[in-house]
């Protein structure tokens, strides 16, 4: 029997690297996004899978929606990653990050305890919830301290899966996500940012990028090996919560560094705090600056994953490094960069997707 799979957030990063590994199993793939969605599906399209997913509306917001979604897709699990995911945004919206993160995971377990308690859930937690870290690395074990109002959603979110597991008895999962990036990674997260700014640098389409806090430091690894451990999450017998990471971090200077050398940069840095800068040694220009606009009220510091518990009992391990997602996101950007470049000369407004999303 092919087995069906709701995936709310289908038009973000993890939506369209899920669906494609989904769809790769042989599952049939139902994706809900908002009416008012913010951005187009430009990710799925990118993948070459947007006519193979097929689409329903849903707003996390609206109880009587995810009901009826759910009567009607009678999905046998649900991916849930729909969210107001841009920590930065959450200071300043809340209240709304809230009623998506939190409450919308709420009215999610509600409908499904209601419709049909059987269907397999998985959330997308994160690494966000262990914030001011209070251990080295950090497991399922360590104690969460949440340090902005998107990641006190996500805990809240957390802890009502593992309510309705304890409670219900229901298939209800989450996955403790450490940042994971890719070509498809939204602009205004830091990796992507740095990529395809310095892209735009390297094409003279712009001087330089501001950046906030240098010094933070995280555990990236590559969204699409991310998933998989969604879904092996999602197959076991017993529902669990799992840390997923490389369970190696660096500083965002290191993640310049380092995209720097794959967009042909030598990068030195001079000066500390908002009067560092990040200069090119072959040309001597001024292509990173601090802009304190950038920094967060409360700031999470450095994360780094122990995701032991995943390797031991899913089996699962990241496969591609840092160097090699650095590598990817530049020569994504790169091309895009290129493609709008090329279309503006000849005037062709013939750009695909990935050309608009980076413009
Ligand atoms: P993303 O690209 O921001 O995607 C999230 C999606 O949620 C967006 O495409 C948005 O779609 C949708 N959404 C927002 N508000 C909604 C609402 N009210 N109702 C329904 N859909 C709504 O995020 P991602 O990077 O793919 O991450 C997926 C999930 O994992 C998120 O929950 C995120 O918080 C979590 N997570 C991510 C990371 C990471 O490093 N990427 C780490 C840990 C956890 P539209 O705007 O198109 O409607
Ligand atoms: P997060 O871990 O979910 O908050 O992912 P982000 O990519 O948004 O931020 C990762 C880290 O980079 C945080 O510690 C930010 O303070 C830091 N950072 C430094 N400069 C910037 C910037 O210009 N944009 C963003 N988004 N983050 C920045």
């Amino acid at each position: 029997m092919t087995r069906r799979a709701l995936i709310t957030g289908i038009s973000g990063q993890d939506g369209a690297y899920l669906s494609r590994f989904l769809i790769g199993k042989g599952y049939q793939v139902i994706g809900a996004r908002r009416y008012s969605a913010s951005g187009g599906l430009w990710r799925l399209e990118e993948l070459g899978i947007l006519d193979k997913v097929e689409m329903i509306s849903i707003d996390l917001l609206e109880f009587s929606n995810i009901v009826s979604v759910i009567e009607k897709v009678r999905p046998h699990e649900i991916y849930n990653l729909a969210a107001q995911s841009f920590v930065g945004a959450s200071f300043e919206q809340p209240l709304y990050t809230a009623d998506v993160g939190a409450m919308g995971v709420t009215r999610v377990l509600e409908a499904v305890r209601m419709i049909d308690p059987s269907i397999r859930l998985y959330q997308a937690s994160t690494s966000e919830m262990f914030g001011m870290v209070r251990e080295m690395p950090q497991s399922e074990r360590t104690p969460f301290y949440p340090r902005s109002p998107y990641a006190v959603a996500k805990l809240y979110a957390h802890w009502m899966m593992v309510n309705y597991r304890e409670s219900y008895g229901m298939h209800a999962s989450c996955g403790i996500l450490f940042n994971h990036e890719s070509p498809l990674r939204g602009e205004e997260f830091v990796t992507r940012k740095i990529t395809r700014g310095l892209a735009r640098v390297r094409h003279g389409l712009s001087d330089a990028i501001e950046l906030g806090n240098l010094d933070a430091a995280r555990d990236w690894g590559f969204a699409g090996d991310y998933v998989e451990a969604m879904w092996a999450m999602v197959q076991r017998e017993r529902p669990d919560d799992f840390v997923i990471a490389t369970g190696r971090n660096a500083t965002i200077r290191e993640f310049v560094e380092l995209t720097g050398a794959a967009a042909g940069f030598d990068i030195e840095w001079r000066g500390e705090g908002e009067a560092a800068t990040g200069i090119d040694r072959n040309t001597g220009r001024t292509i990173v600056r601090v802009n304190p606009r950038f920094y967060r009220p409360a700031e999470v510091d450095l994360l780094l994953g122990n995701a032991t518990k995943a390797r031991e009992i899913l089996g699962w391990t990241p496969k591609v490094r840092l160097e090699e997602l650095t590598h990817m996101m530049v020569a994504a950007d790169m091309e895009r960069v290129e493609r709008q470049a090329a279309a503006r000369t000849d005037g062709s407004s013939t750009w695909t997707g990935a050309a608009r999303a980076a413009n």
